[in-house]
């Protein structure tokens, strides 16, 4: 930072705050934002970026919209709060424009983050099934290399080495299946070896102590992993034939991100339960969801304990951050994002084809606007390039305002993924801002 006003506000973000813990330190430095606008984020020092990761945080309908900000200004005036035990008007609505969204009818029960909502996914998926007088089934499956949150549930269900990394002992009855990696293991795409995995831990964990399977439609953070089109289908499958549910955690898939409203729309599947997050506000004010089929919800009703259970929260429907979300899907409604992000999505693809002529580009891949670059030492062998050329690409999109990141998992060794999430909103001046400059940047290494 050149001037004293960055260089002081830099020691006291240094001297005061405990950022994010990550296995590796932010490429180049870390960013003080004080503004922005659209795709572009604003530093201390005037410098203009264009936020290309802004996508994993959901920030899907782009920066300083005032329609968002005056929709949550409007409601903490007219009633700023009540809690969730009881109700008000803008999480029903939410609510009734989420069950339109998501085609089918669901039960939608608030809290504040995506962690939050896959806690209460596993514990409704628990008690459902003890609900129905079913009382073995404590198990859940997930998959390496995913990630669903920091809490002890949540962590427990991540597959990511890097995530665990020393919080030890985590919550008891989570089981890991490799997921599909079709990059590494193309004929996945007809055999779906990775589904039957799923067929088979769930046979041999016993099936009537599995509760639920937990999965990404695409696993996103862990390295854009697009799976085969009938896996998720087949997966739903093998649940229903263990009589175990089906969580489907929409944190970053969920709200057009891959270029249908919610990750699972690709693949024919109908979850048990849904989880949403960031992106139902574009990440401008904290809420999430856990939607739950109605079944499963009915299930709860009449029965003589239901007085006895727990679980609450809060700050979960914020009616502020739910009227906030109504604005950010009318957005959605208006400027057909999720239609842009599918038609941008593609586009992009096809652009950065080309990029696999380079000899440590060894993959392409992605859905809507998420988007993945494998890096690799050869193509041969496919053995993952060293964070040390993954961090170059990054520093040389950066300098060309460019912020893109990386994705994958240190300990474990994979964490060359490039990934690139813009808002879904960008223009085409963006657009052609993004493929240039990731052009020139991986060229240049
Ligand atoms: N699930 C997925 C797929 C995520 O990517 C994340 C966070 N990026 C979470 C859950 C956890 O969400 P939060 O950070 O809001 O707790």
């Amino acid at each position: 930072l050149a001037t004293d006003q960055g260089k002081d506000l830099q020691k006291k973000d240094e001297r005061y705050i405990w950022h994010a813990m990550r296995g590796s330190a932010p490429v180049s430095g870390n960013l003080i934002i004080k503004e922005a606008k659209g795709a572009w984020v604003v530093d201390i020092e005037g410098n203009r970026y264009l936020d290309g990761m802004s996508g994993l945080w959901c920030v899907n309908a782009g920066y300083g919209r005032k329609e968002l900000a005056e929709a949550a200004y409007a409601q903490l005036l007219e009633m700023p709060y009540f809690p969730m035990s009881q109700s008000h008007i803008p999480a029903i609505k939410l609510a009734e424009k989420l069950n339109e969204w998501l085609g089918d009818d669901y039960v939608i029960f608030f809290s504040n983050s995506g962690s939050e909502a896959n806690e209460t996914a596993f514990k409704i998926a628990r008690q459902y099934h003890q609900q129905r007088g079913d009382h073995g089934r404590y198990k859940f499956i997930s998959r390496y290399r995913a990630y669903h949150g920091n809490s002890m549930g949540a962590l427990a269900a991540t597959g990511q080495a890097e995530r665990k990394y020393k919080y030890e002992p985590l919550a008891p009855g989570f089981i890991h299946v490799n997921p599909p990696d079709v990059y590494r293991n193309p004929i996945d795409e007809h055999t779906l070896e990775s589904a039957h995995e799923v067929d088979k831990v769930m046979t041999w964990e016993l099936s009537q102590t599995v509760a639920a399977m937990i999965m990404e439609p695409i696993i996103t953070g862990g390295g854009c992993l697009i799976p085969p089109q009938n896996y998720m289908k087949k997966v739903k499958e093998i649940c229903e034939k263990h009589g175990a549910l089906l969580i489907c955690d929409e944190v970053i898939c969920g709200f057009g991100r891959t270029g249908k409203a919610f990750g699972f729309m690709h693949y024919d599947v109908k979850p048990d339960i849904i989880t949403m997050a960031k992106g139902i506000t574009s990440a401008y004010l904290p809420l999430s969801v856990t939607a739950v089929k109605r079944e499963i919800y009915e299930a709860y009703s009449g029965n003589e304990q239901y007085d006895r259970l727990r679980h609450v929260n809060t700050f979960g429907g914020n009616p502020a951050a739910c009227a906030l979300a109504l604005k950010n899907l009318e957005i959605f409604e208006d400027e057909k994002l999720i239609e842009r992000s599918q038609v941008l999505g593609e586009r992009l693809l096809k652009e950065l084809e080309e990029l696999k002529d380079l000899p440590f580009v060894g993959d392409v891949r992605g859905k809507g606007l998420l988007i993945g670059i494998e890096l690799v030492e050869d193509k041969e062998s496919k053995k993952p390039a060293s964070v040390e050329i993954v961090n170059k690409v990054i520093s040389a999109c950066k300098e060309r305002k460019l912020i893109i990141g990386k994705n994958g998992d240190t300990v474990a060794g994979y964490n060359n993924i490039l990934q690139l999430a813009p808002p879904l909103s960008i223009t085409e001046d963006d657009f052609t801002f993004i493929v240039k400059t990731l052009k020139e940047s991986l060229r240049s290494i």
